[in-house]
């Protein structure tokens, strides 16, 4: 990276790579979670959630991308293989073996509460420290706090046409 951009970074710089390093395995992760789960998925109100499944997957592989840019901006390189993305990730990955609406619900918002975990910490460490990454992890904390507020609210809506 460029060296004034890099002088202003109060952190290590490795360490902060290896970080974001493990929110990228992530985000490739949550998007095929996202993907798979649109196309498996069924039940009562399907159609709406298999629209907000394949607009989540949209948002996570542009934060792929926003992470990865960050990476090559700080001289570190993403993860080039994808099973390396089991060894890294924070969130893990959740297959979808159960297709009802309820399950993938469920499965999906846990994924959205631990990339929140991640980002509320990384801005923790990088305050102060890292304004770039820290705008960065800013941006896509607002869309992880989006997509959990999204999926819960179809969950509850569900619910009260169970009921
Ligand atoms: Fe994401
Ligand atoms: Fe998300
Ligand atoms: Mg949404």
């Amino acid at each position: 990276m460029g060296t004034r951009g890099r002088s202003i970074i109060g952190m290590d710089v490795d360490e902060l790579i290896s970080l974001l390093n493990k929110a990228f395995a992530d985000e490739w992760l949550a998007y095929y979670q996202y993907w798979i789960g649109a196309k498996v998925v069924s039940g009562p109100m399907k159609d709406a959630l298999i629209t907000e499944l394949l607009e989540h997957a949209a948002d996570e592989l542009r934060h792929a991308d926003m992470v990865a840019e960050r990476i090559l901006q700080l001289g570190g390189t993403p993860l080039l293989e994808p099973k390396e993305w089991y060894d890294h990730t924070n969130c893990g990955y959740n297959a979808p073996r159960d297709f009802h609406i309820k399950k993938i619900l469920k499965q999906n918002i846990e994924g959205e509460q631990c990339a929140i975990d991640v980002y509320s910490k990384l801005l923790k460490i990088t305050r102060d420290k890292d304004p770039v990454t820290y705008n960065m992890a800013l941006q896509i904390l607002q869309d992880e706090v989006e997509h959990e507020e999204d999926l819960q609210a179809l969950e509850e809506d569900l619910a009260d046409m169970l009921a």
